[in-house]
């Protein structure tokens, strides 16, 4: 294993240069029930690591979250996130 995750995490992906175009951060937002970048992602990135948590909810409920922790493909570009919808509050 070897990969160090901490509490609460983050999704690597709102730092990513390849966000917008990006086909697995497309499945993340489907999943996190948020607005598309893209309606059409032509980016297949190399081996992202999905980190799958089952959280509680209120009312004993549970909900996913998912995140992803790693991946091949990731670039570096700080905030391209919130560049791309100024004023918005990054996804978690
Ligand atoms: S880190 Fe990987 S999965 Fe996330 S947006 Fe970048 S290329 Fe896509």
């Amino acid at each position: 294993m070897g990969e160090v995750e901490g509490s609460g995490g983050m999704c690597i992906c709102v730092d990513c240069h390849w966000v917008e175009r990006c086909q697995a951060y497309h499945a993340v937002e489907r999943q996190h029930g948020v607005e598309h970048l893209s309606a059409d992602p032509d980016l297949c990135p190399t081996a992202p690591r999905i980190h799958v948590q089952v959280i509680s909810l209120e009312g004993a409920q549970v909900g996913v979250e998912w995140d992803v922790r790693a991946c091949g493909s990731f670039q570096l570009d700080p905030g391209r996130w919130s560049r791309l919808r100024p004023g918005e509050v990054v996804p978690a």
